[in-house]
Parts: structure tokens; sequence; C-alpha cells
């Protein structure tokens, strides 16, 4: 998204927030000011040309703020919210920040951030600045522990409101955070892999975390048949078929 794009979808999402303070008594715009564009609702975001959506998760990122809803907020740096095309067909969600991530306020930055990135670009043979990467949570927990479930339902309604924004045409799972918030399910990782499930009529697919895969190097042979379906699922050429 360019500079510009971006300060107007700022911009868009604030004169939002202003005109929701009616029943507060603020009166915005101003009478006589030129009115707001209407409010995209959510679901009318399907198919939306990149400014909705680009708008639809500025906002989102707006209502975020400085987000002090969970404990999280006190040990963290940056809140990551998330990265990437906002037009996106393809969305990965992996489980939360950890040092890198929370250090530079991008997710999957790290060790299995460039794993992610060689699965997406070397593998797949797409632009990792063509997908969206984001977390179950936005936060680092302490000591990179896992996150807690009141952790995961402060964040929920965020990644929700992304997911309703981007819209996109396949959800990867990474992980069991990642597969288990997507699914609503609470099966192992190893069953869930590679059976496609559905997020609100999203094809979901379920894979290994890229960190697993640094300690477990064999799991990528299954990882890799699991991006081949995605790509079928978008109607992609699959490198190698
Ligand atoms: N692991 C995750 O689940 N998310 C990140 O952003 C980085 C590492």
């Amino acid at each position: 998204m360019s500079e510009r794009d971006e300060l107007a979808a700022d911009l868009l999402a604030h004169g939002r927030f202003l005109a929701g303070l009616e029943p507060v008594g603020v009166v915005w715009p101003p009478k006589g000011a030129a009115a707001l564009p209407t409010p995209t609702p959510a679901v009318e975001v399907l198919g939306a040309p990149s400014a909705d959506r680009a708008a639809a998760l500025a906002a989102v990122r707006a209502e975020l703020g400085d987000c002090q809803r969970c404990r999280l907020a006190g040990g963290r740096k940056t809140i990551v919210f998330g990265q990437g095309n906002p037009e996106a067909e393809l969305m990965f969600i992996g489980e939360g920040p950890g040092a890198d991530e929370d250090e530079q306020g991008l997710a999957f930055v790290g060790r299995a951030g460039q794993l992610l990135t060689d699965i997406i670009e070397k593998g797949m043979k797409l632009r990792r600045a063509d997908v969206w990467i984001g977390n179950v949570i936005k936060c680092r927990p302490p000591q990179n522990r896992n996150p807690e479930p009141d952790e995961i339902l402060s964040c929920q309604p965020f990644l929700e409101a992304q997911i309703r924004a981007i819209r996109p045409r396949v959800l990867v799972g990474l992980g069991k955070f990642g597969a288990h918030w997507l699914l609503k399910t609470a099966e192992p990782i190893t069953r869930l892999r590679g059976r496609v499930g559905d997020y609100e009529g999203i094809p979901v697919m379920p894979t290994y975390h890229p960190a697993y895969l640094l300690r477990n190097p064999a799991g990528k042979k299954d990882v890799w048949e699991d991006m081949k379906e995605v790509l079928r699922l978008l109607g992609r050429l699959v490198p190698g078929e």
C-alpha cells in the first residue's frame, strides 16, 4: 500500500470512529461539512477493491489502539498486528510473536519466519509480500510461553475482523494454536494436518509450525504436501506437477 493510500485509510478509519461518537454527543462530520463515505459492512468486503480492504484493516488497527486488554500488554515492546497484502488470497495464522517479532513489530521475522518465507517463495513460488501473515495473539508472552486461553480470547475479535476484512480464499493454520483457533477444535496437530477444514466458508489447511520444522526437518515433506494442496485450492500451478 502506498503512503498516500495508508494515510487515506487512516483518515477514513478515524472519521468513522468520530462518526460513531454521536451517541455520546459528538456530532461528526460537523453540520455543513461533506458527508463521510458510508462505512463498508464486513460482508461487503468480499470482492472489494484494495482501498476498502486496506481501510477495513486500518479500522481494525485503530480499534486495537495501544491495547491493554490482557496481561501481555505489560511485557510487550510492540503490538504485532500482522502484515502483508490487504488483498491477499492466502493468509497464514501462527501462534504469537517471539523476541524478534516483538522487537520489530512484524510477524514471522525470526528463524521460523525465514523458513516460512522459504516455504512461500522457494516452495510455493509466491511472493511473501502478496500473502498476509498474522498470529492468534498480537503480543509476545513472557519467555515465549504458550498463550493462555483468556489472552487468546482477548485477541480473538481482532483476528476475526482481520480475516473478515481480507476475506482470503484460503487460510493456513500454522501449528497447534493457529489450527485450533481456526478450526475450533483441540485435536492434535498431527491428526489435523493435511485435512482441509473450514472457517466461515473459507478452506483451512492446518499444517506444522515452521518452528517445529526447525527442530524436526523430517516434517517438511508433509508441509510441502499441504502447501501443494493449498496451491490447488487457489487454482495455482503446483511447481513440479
Ligand atoms: N512464531 C509465531 O507463531 N509467530 C510469529 O510471528 C513468529 C514465530
